[in-house]
């Protein structure tokens, strides 16, 4: 039996990593949950899950949580209550789903605490990709992508060697806004940007798909999970979203992975690596989707995703500042004080007002993330853009 703890376990892909549980009991236990501050869903989930520990991020939070469920589980709060579910010491995996860097430090101290980790949370890896993957060597623990794009690579590489590959093949859907031209962009609303075509998924990470830099996140994302440098990751727009992406090898050979859209699949194959479970969802017909369809990403109109590539190529400090301005960029644009096309114009200006810095350590990250979201805060205020 495998013991879980959920980081973010509210969200979408922390609701459906406990289904993937709940429909398959006899192979997990849940010992801790954590989330921001959603206190009736954390209430029903201790009822059901019985963690050990549970953890709400929102302090303000703490006393209405105990009060309702003080007497079945401990709880906790704060970022300390957060890692303290983490480190939770009878769990063996994290289900890494907190959103943003606010799920950096529960996962970098799950790992030294010798915890396998299912990440979704990308942004753990866009800013200490590669202070977390020198943690989860030197740990000896699991890193295993829950992504579905990356979950697709994970499974093409199965256990080719490194120097056999010869590049990978990111698939992205294009997202709500794929036909619009830039014209069209300056006038779309945030409803608009709500509207994923083929997934259904948290607020932000919706935003970063139709901005693309949800892709220059997941470029970011594979150059670390895999040892993989940005030169041999190519983005290719594929609107079904039924090849989830595909590596290819020294000999040409491309190897895909191919399903419906249905993040369960990464998240359970996750949670069961090296095995493989059963589902109960729908399954693909090639027959009855026929035609899939392929081409290049237009960077003109999706800047976001040239400037995650950028930024990957200045340097890890550039990572974080392109993650905390992207931040700060989609809660202005969610509460409506800027507009589609200020995200990509202002966390450029944020780029080039940064200077990079090498060899960061964790702490080093804090300290550039809160330099950029002041920085694209105040930019923002200037008014600007274009
Ligand atoms: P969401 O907004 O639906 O859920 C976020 C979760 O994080 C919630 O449980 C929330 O309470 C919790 N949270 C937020 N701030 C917190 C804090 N400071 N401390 C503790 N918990 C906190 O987001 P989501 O769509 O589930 O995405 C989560 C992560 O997974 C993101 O990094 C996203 O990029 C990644 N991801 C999501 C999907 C998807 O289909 N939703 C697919 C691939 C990757
Ligand atoms: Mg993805």
């Amino acid at each position: 039996m495998r013991v879980i703890s959920v980081l973010g376990s509210t969200g979408s892909i922390g609701t459906q990593a406990l289904e993937v549980i709940r429909e398959h009991k006899e192979e997990f236990r849940i010992d801790a949950i954590a989330a921001h501050s959603n206190v009736d869903l954390l209430e029903a989930q201790v009822r059901e899950f019985r963690p050990k520990i549970t953890a709400v991020a929102e302090t303000a939070k703490y006393k209405e949580l105990k009060s309702r469920v003080g007497g079945l589980t401990y709880v906790a709060a704060g970022q300390e209550g957060v890692v303290e579910a983490a480190t939770c010491e009878s769990c063996d995996t994290v289900v890494s789903a907190i959103v943003g860097i606010a799920g950096l430090i529960p996962t970098y101290n799950a790992i030294i605490k010798g915890k396998n980790i299912a990440l979704a949370n990308k942004e753990t890896l866009v800013t200490a990709g590669r202070i977390i993957m020198g943690e989860v060597k030197r740990n000896n623990v699991k890193m295993l992508p829950v992504d579905s794009e990356h979950s697709a690579i994970f499974q093409c590489l199965a256990n080719s060697k490194h120097n056999e590959i010869s590049k990978i093949i990111l698939t992205a859907s294009g997202g709500p806004f794929r036909t619009k031209t830039l014209k069209e962009l300056e006038n779309v609303t945030v409803q608009d940007a709500l509207k994923h075509p083929n997934w259904s998924m948290g607020k932000k990470i919706t935003i970063d798909s139709a901005t693309l830099m949800n892709k220059g996140l997941e470029v970011i994302e594979a150059r670390w999970l895999f040892d993989i440098m940005p030169e041999s990751i190519e983005v290719c727009i594929h609107p079904q979203s039924i090849i989830h992406s595909a590596v290819e090898f020294a000999d040409g050979a491309i190897i895909a992975q191919l399903g419906l859209p249905d993040m369960k699949i990464p998240i359970q194959y996750a949670l069961t690596y090296p095995e493989r479970l059963s589902t109960s969802g729908e399954r693909l017909s090639l027959t009855s989707i026929g035609k899939l369809t392929f081409y290049k990403p237009d960077t003109e109109k999706f800047k976001c995703l040239k400037l995650a590539i950028k930024a990957l190529k200045m340097g890890d400090s550039a990572c974080v500042v392109l993650n905390g301005a992207n931040e700060e960029a989609v809660k202005l644009f969610l509460s409506g004080k800027i507009s589609f096309l200020d995200i990509g114009n202002l966390i450029e200006k944020t780029l080039d007002k940064h200077k990079t810095v090498k060899n960061i350590n964790i702490d080093e990250v804090s300290a550039l993330d809160k330099w950029s979201r002041e920085t694209f805060i105040s930019l923002s205020e200037v008014g600007c853009c274009k």
